[in-house]
């Protein structure tokens, strides 16, 4: 199969809002009056990213979503999409699937794929995203204020947990685990959240380093602190049946892919925010504060900082190991 017929076959689809997509030589796109344009590009590489033998079709929805959740942290309402893939053969039946996931997930986001690059090589994908937002109601980084409220979208650390029980690092009860390993291959970018939060939110970020690594970030850029408040921190029912309360408690503040929104808000915007989220049918969690002192600090229930060891899990897999 030619690099041509496989761009026909598996990468070429109708546009429904795209001046000229796959075929020319450069794809023609116009965006909303009054709009700019947010892009951002990911890269994702077979052994680093994900796990080669991941089902396809799985794979091909994941790496658009990824990509997509980045235009939801910008609060930009995503509209075009380019795949540049390598792959080390024309395989019709991996690659017949994971096009379809792609494409699926291109639908149900309302996003035309208008081009790529196909080439032979060691299995890598790299997307390229685009989508519009009004200049002064994108979700920086930069944008948090002293007094702020920090917030977060539905559950977190379950992706984490996922990674691990397909490491063999932990074992538990099977519904629970497969919650966290769909968390993990089937994550759901929170592209409405965003687009509500757009000139509602001060700063956001989308999860995907893990809270405090992202949360960082937007403390960082903002030059502020923040204190969380570790009771707060929403978790799924899989998470709270999960025996190892040590790993719960380390991929809840650490652990990354799971896509959510955390962002920041004027404690005025309690109800907006509600309201925001219940449009866009995401829950969401107030988790904190932004203060003046720089840094990041973790508080129990009673006030005490939390030490989060970053260990866990290594060693945790030398006791399983042992059993066996
Ligand atoms: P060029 O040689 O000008 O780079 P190509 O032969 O690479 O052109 O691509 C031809 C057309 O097919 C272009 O419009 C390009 O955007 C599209 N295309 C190539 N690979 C992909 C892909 N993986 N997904 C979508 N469109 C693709
Ligand atoms: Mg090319």
């Amino acid at each position: 199969m030619s690099e041509f017929d496989l761009i026909r076959q598996f990468f070429t689809h109708p546009q429904r809002h795209t001046v000229l997509g796959v075929g020319d030589d450069a794809a023609l796109m116009q965006p909303r009056p009054g709009k700019v344009i947010a892009v951002s590009s990911d890269m994702l590489v077979a052994g680093r990213h994900f796990f080669p033998d991941t089902d396809p079709y799985r794979l091909g929805r994941k790496t658009l979503a990824v990509n997509l959740s980045d235009m939801a942290a910008m609060g930009a309402e995503p509209r075009w999409v380019t795949l540049s893939i390598a792959i080390p053969s024309a395989n019709p039946q991996w690659l017949k699937p994971f096009a379809q996931g792609f494409f699926d997930e291109a639908q149900a986001n309302d996003v035309d794929w208008v081009g790529g690059d196909t080439t032979s090589g060691p299995l890598n994908m790299s997307v390229t995203i685009m989508g519009e937002v009004s200049v002064d109601q994108a979700l920086r980084r930069d944008g948090a204020k002293l007094g702020d409220d920090i917030w977060v979208s539905g559950t977190i650390g379950d992706a984490a947990m996922g990674l691990a029980v397909l490491k063999n690092q932990v074992r538990f009860g099977s519904e629970d685990q497969d919650y966290c390993v769909r968390r993990l291959e089937q994550p759901i970018a929170r592209v409405d959240l965003g687009m509500q939060l757009a000139g509602l939110a001060h700063s956001a970020i989308d999860l995907s380093d893990g809270l405090m690594a992202d949360l960082d970030h937007i403390l960082k850029a903002s030059g502020k602190g923040a204190d969380l408040y570790f009771e707060k921190l929403p978790i799924s029912a899989a998470l709270k049946n999960c025996p190892y309360s040590a790993q719960v408690r380390e991929v809840m503040l650490g652990g990354g892919d799971d896509y959510e929104l955390c962002f920041t808000a004027s404690a005025d915007s309690e109800e907006a925010i509600q309201k925001a989220a219940s449009y866009a049918h995401t829950p969401v969690t107030k988790i904190g504060k932004v203060v003046s002192a720089l840094g990041l600090r973790v508080m129990d229930a009673n006030g005490n900082q939390v030490i989060v060891k970053r260990s866990g899990f290594d060693h945790f897999a030398e006791q399983l190991a042992q059993q066996q």
